[in-house]
């Protein structure tokens, strides 16, 4: 750690996102200089923004990342529940059909989710981050090249609103500029060896919708349909996430040859053609508030930072790895990155020889787990590109099948695939010998028909008046 007698480490954020603000409060008790520098002004509400066309679509903030983001900054919880945010229960708040058939719901809670539109989750986030000492935002502004030599990187060039370029000097550069950074170009422009980079694209596209919930939407479960890479079509899933304001987001998804469109007149029909019609089945209930916003830019994309011999630099979330959004997984790996980062700063000088490895090496173990979950499932989607799976990959989907059709009847088995799934605990668990047992031993029950729904949920599907609960 820095003494007091040396002059305090400046930290340079390229990119005021989830993972920029995150990057601030990981590094505040090291410097008191942070500058965030982002291109889009923020607004001081949860409300949309340039600079984040994902914020479209449905977003799943899993356990793992919230409880990581609540560590962070204490309060933020606090912050999206009350705003209209809600904590559903995993796995008996959700109505899910998985390619082992449908979730049964009587389980005790084993994790949670946020549920909340996207813009609510950032603006928590960066109310908090901005409130700390030193942490000053430079918004409508953005990089234009690295400084530094071609072992350490030493500021940024940075254009302002006006279209001055500013050298600015920093101890430490954190690019957080998501999916489409500059930051590979900006370090080969230094002299640096080019950053080895793998893409597994499954093709996948999204089409979003807001609704009017046709009931209060507290307490109302997370409804999804998963595709089934087993099926000789393209896989086609769906979700229906309660959100703050009473209202649904709905995102639907297919992968090559079954892609949605932004049609707003196909939308219900599309989710009637999955594996399951009950998602257009609600929203034959529901009205729709917007126009489809359709997303093509969902490769798994992961930059091995880890593996450069950069100081001074570091990239955290989708700018070092983007990953495939039908698992829910960008934000939960962004966020336990920017814990790992506050951890390993605990007790480094992070301007010293090596810091910046050992802190990507940190930030990638996580986003490597929710990578090999990614990467894993969508192997059985590659063969729509002409490519096959490797062996490997095709013996470890069938297990992870075999342990889907188990989970449906068996909570041994459906809490495992949460607290994976939550990215609470690694995929290793999944070969503990207890799960192992579960999984040859398969279902304990026959499959369920159909979904286990409330008479609240039945009667809404019916378009029936909702029963009051009983208290
Ligand atoms: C369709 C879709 C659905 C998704 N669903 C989920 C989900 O359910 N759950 C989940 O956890 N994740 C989901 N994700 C992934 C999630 O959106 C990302 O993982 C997350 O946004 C990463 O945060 P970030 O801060 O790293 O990047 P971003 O959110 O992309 O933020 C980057 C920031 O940098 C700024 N910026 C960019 N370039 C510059 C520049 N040159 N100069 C200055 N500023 C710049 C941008 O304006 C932005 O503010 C989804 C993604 C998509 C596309």
């Amino acid at each position: 750690m820095a003494t007091t007698s040396q002059p305090r480490p400046r930290v340079l954020i390229l990119g005021g996102g989830l993972s920029g603000t995150l990057a601030a409060a990981a590094l505040a008790p090291h410097s008191d200089s942070i500058d965030i520098v982002e291109r889009h002004p923020l607004p001081d509400a949860a409300k949309p923004r340039r600079g984040l066309p994902q914020a479209r679509h449905a977003h799943m903030l899993w356990s793992g990342g919230a409880d990581a983001i609540e560590s962070l900054l204490p309060g933020t919880m606090d912050m999206w529940l009350r705003a209209g945010a809600h904590r559903v229960p995993i796995p008996n708040g959700m109505i899910s059909l998985s390619p082992g058939g449908w979730y049964r719901r009587c389980w005790p809670e084993a994790q949670y989710l946020i549920s909340a539109s996207r813009d609510l989750v950032d603006w928590a986030v960066r109310t908090q981050a901005l409130a700390i000492p030193g942490v000053r935002l430079l918004s409508e502004a953005e990089p234009v090249r690295l400084l530094g030599t071609r072992t350490r990187v030493t500021g940024a060039a940075i254009r302002h609103r006006d279209g001055t370029v500013e050298a600015r000097e920093a101890d430490l550069v954190i690019d957080a500029t998501g999916r489409s950074s500059h930051a590979p170009g900006w370090l080969t422009e230094l002299g640096m060896p080019a950053v080895a980079e793998t893409v597994v694209d499954a093709g996948v596209t999204y089409a979003s919708r807001r609704y009017k919930a046709p009931v209060d939407t507290t307490g109302w479960p997370v409804i999804n349909v998963q595709a089934d890479a087993r099926l000789a079509v393209a896989g086609t899933a769906g979700t229906i996430l309660p959100i703050e304001g009473g209202e649904w987001m709905v995102s639907l998804s297919g992968t090559r040859g079954g892609e949605p469109t932004s049609d707003g007149t196909q939308f219900t029909a599309f989710a009637r053609q999955m594996r399951s019609p009950l998602i257009a089945d609600y929203l034959a209930r529901a009205e729709p508030l917007g126009p489809v916003t359709v997303a093509r830019n969902t490769a798994n994309r992961r930059r091995h930072y880890e593996k450069a011999r950069v100081d001074g630099f570091i990239a955290l979330g989708d700018s070092a790895t983007a990953l495939n959004p039908l698992y829910g997984h960008g934000m939960s790996a962004a966020a336990q990155g920017a814990r790992a980062l506050r951890d390993l700063a605990a007790n480094s000088d992070i301007t010293s020889k090596g810091f910046a490895r050992r802190a990507q090496r940190a930030i990638a173990r996580p986003a490597a787990a929710a990578w090999l979950l990614a990467v894993g499932q969508d192997a059985a989607f590659l063969h729509e590109a002409g490519k096959k799976p490797k062996l490997a990959d095709r013996l470890a989907a069938r297990y992870v099948n075999r342990l889907i059709t188990t989970a449906c009847s068996d909570f041994t088995a459906v809490e495992a695939l949460t607290d994976v799934m939550t990215l609470q605990a690694s995929g290793v668990v999944l070969a503990h010998p207890r799960i192992l047992l579960a999984a040859i031993r398969g279902p304990r029950l026959a499959p369920l028909s159909g979904p286990a729904l409330t008479s609240a949920e039945e009667a809404v599907l019916l378009g029936r008046p909702v029963p009051t609960p009983t208290p």
